[in-house]
């Protein structure tokens, strides 16, 4: 299988800028393969070293075989397509891809801090100067995405990686895409679903600033502002906006109010992207270099 641009025309990305990703043609002869980094649910990541250029990469081996029983073929491509044109400092780059007869090798930024979800897990929740650096940083690259028309649709911690500089990266597009219209595909992790992405209606953009209600809450709480045992109570807390500040950690009245105008039920209603960034929460609390050092 061939991972080439997709041919449906109001899904073409459109970009002025060369991408070098497209005029290389990599073998597994170009790298060196080093230790694994780990493993997802298609395939292997492992660090690796292209030879020519000296540079460190993440290399994600997918088997074709897995991708097309659980008939993720198309949803890759779309991933391929819109990671390797996105340039931003919280989006790790996809510099190439190649295939042999079984497998497809995709070639990652390496982000050699890891996972957020490993680290929010180790420390069940995130100060509020760190939490507000993380959605910072979300925001710009979120910004940056929609100015490209390409809407992410699954920001949750999973997905997240860090940078050598303590800098997060939005690693995974499997379930973005890139549209002029409105949408209405059911997709992502139902926690950090809109209510009308639950309810399949129609939808754009302002997904992902309900999403990243949903992560503000978690990186400051420890646990997504619906979550409940059954999958139908979350759906019925999502559509009903049942969010609740529990007494503890001790969180500030202002990071409560970003989250609650991010969490909004009328998605035309959710403070845009750019007066996230000027709230005073994050103003007050994210580091101006945009990188939270531990
Ligand atoms: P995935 O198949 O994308 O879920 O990746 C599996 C695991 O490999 C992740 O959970 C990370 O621990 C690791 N990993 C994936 N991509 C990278 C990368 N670019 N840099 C560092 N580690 C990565």
């Amino acid at each position: 299988m061939a991972v080439a641009a997709e041919n449906q025309p109001q899904e073409k990305i459109t970009t002025t800028e060369a991408s070098a990703v497209e005029k290389r043609r990599w073998t597994l002869n170009d790298f060196d393969i080093g230790k694994p980094l780990g493993r997802g649910k298609f395939g292997h990541v492992y660090l690796a070293r292209e030879k020519r250029s000296n540079q460190i990469v993440a290399l994600k081996v997918l088997f074709k075989s897995q991708l097309q029983q659980s008939q993720v073929e198309h949803q890759l491509r779309r991933e391929v397509e819109i990671q390797s044109h996105l340039r931003h400092s919280n989006i790790l780059r996809l510099y190439g891809y190649f295939y042999d007869q079984k497998r497809i090798y995709l070639v990652l930024e390496y982000a050699p801090k890891g996972e957020l979800y490993k680290e929010l897990q180790k420390c069940k929740y995130f100060s509020e100067r760190r939490a507000a650096t993380y959605i910072a940083s979300l925001a710009r690259a979120l910004i940056y995405c929609h100015g490209k028309h390409v809407i992410h649709r699954d920001i949750k911690p999973e997905n997240l990686l860090i940078g050598a500089q303590g800098e997060l990266k939005i690693a995974d597009f499997g379930w973005s895409v890139h549209t002029f219209n409105r949408r209405r595909t059911m997709c992502g992790t139902l926690d950090y679903l809109s209510p009308e992405m639950v309810e399949s209606v129609e939808h754009d953009a302002s997904v992902d600033i309900w999403s990243l209600g949903v992560l503000c809450y978690e990186f400051l709480y420890g646990v997504p502002p619906f979550e409940a045992k059954e999958h139908s109570d979350t759906y019925r807390r999502i559509m009903q906006v049942d969010l609740k500040f529990p007494p503890r950690p001790i969180i500030s009245s202002t990071a409560k109010d970003l989250i609650s105008q991010m969490l909004v039920k009328e998605c035309s209603q959710r403070l845009p992207l750019h007066k996230v960034l000027e709230h005073p929460w994050i103003v007050q609390n994210s580091e101006p270099s945009g990188v939270y050092k531990s």
